[in-house]
């Protein structure tokens, strides 16, 4: 049996995951990849797909079931899902070694699991990502990404969503696009662009080498994109892992996220999507790692200013 629970922070309104069946995952020898071809999972592979996590933390089993007891406790069910990428048949390859045209159709695959999982009333956020390497918990070789689907909106984009609305409100234009021409006119933390997309490191990064990609043009789901932004952001990927490479002397852990406008909301139009790379990597001989002051305020310490790190990604990618 498992036992999934989504439950609510009452002091701070943060959702939080819970799946005890994660916890007898079993610790898996290279020689037996659940995801080869010829696996139970992938009996064959003619490109990029998208399977069910065997261990998931949400899961679309039954229905919906929201529980107010009391004053302090409120949760959900498991509800949601929680879904594996295969990029590819070839076990020993990774993102950045993949063909334009393989990375074109692993964005086919988010595009339609996002259109898919808005037809579900019930599913508010979708998030397709990657973690790439054992400072990240990866545990499987094989390159595959992620999808996990809530039926909330997680914390960090509720509050990104409310900042991004009430600027809309007052303002009524977009403030990532207002943002993206500051960023363009000032030219320090900009690591690269052309004329569909844009790289940053943004002025607030709470991590040392945060690279934020944005289309130029307004858009809030990854399948409102042209051919010709696809383009730029296959192009620029693995450009932006090679540097981070390059600049910390070392293959490095990461994660690649893609961010959307929210599921089933009638102000989806306001979003403004972007990726985010994420490495916790913070020089070449140390991670980050989160004490006290991250973990107990998420007041963040960062030991190089955005300008400085943006200035050694640039040197290398334009
Ligand atoms: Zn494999
Ligand atoms: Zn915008």
């Amino acid at each position: 049996m498992t036992s999934r629970e989504i439950r609510k922070n009452p002091f701070t309104g943060e959702w939080i995951l819970y799946s005890e069946k994660r916890q007898v995952r079993p610790d898996r020898k290279e020689s037996e990849c659940p995801i080869c071809v010829g696996s139970e999972e992938v009996p064959s592979f003619t490109q990029p797909l998208q399977i069910d996590n065997k261990y998931p933390t949400l899961s679309l089993e039954g229905e919906i079931k929201r529980y107010k007891l009391g004053e302090f406790y409120e949760k959900m069910n498991g509800y949601g899902k929680c879904q594996l990428v295969v990029y590819t048949d070839d076990h020993q390859s990774k993102f950045i070694s993949l063909t334009p045209e393989n990375i074109m159709s692993i964005f086919e695959v988010w595009m339609n699991a996002t259109k898919e999982s808005g037809k579900n009333e019930s599913l508010r956020y979708i998030l397709p990502f990657e973690n790439y390497g054992s400072d990240v918990g990866a545990t499987l070789i094989h390159p595959h990404g992620q999808i996990y689907t809530f039926p909330f909106l997680p914390n960090d984009v509720q509050r990104e969503f409310d900042t991004i609305q009430n600027y809309r409100e007052k303002n009524r234009e977009c403030m990532v696009c207002n943002y993206l021409s500051a960023e363009l006119d000032k030219s320090v933390r900009i690591i690269f662009h052309d004329d569909s997309v844009v790289a940053l490191i943004p002025f607030h990064a709470k991590y040392a080498y945060d690279v934020f990609i944005y289309p130029k043009r307004h858009y809030n789901y990854l399948h409102q994109g042209t051919r010709s932004e696809f383009n730029s952001f296959i192009d620029l990927l693995p450009k932006v892992i090679n540097a981070l490479n390059s600049v910390l002397k070392k293959e490095v852990s990461y994660s690649l996220s893609l961010h959307q406008a929210p599921l089933n909301t009638s102000n989806s139009s306001f979003y403004h999507l972007y990726f985010k790379l994420h490495t916790p990597q913070r020089n070449p001989s140390s991670l980050k790692f989160l004490g006290a002051v991250e973990t107990s305020t998420e007041t963040f310490i960062n030991g190089i200013l955005p300008e400085n790190a943006a200035a050694k990604l640039r040197k290398i990618i334009m």
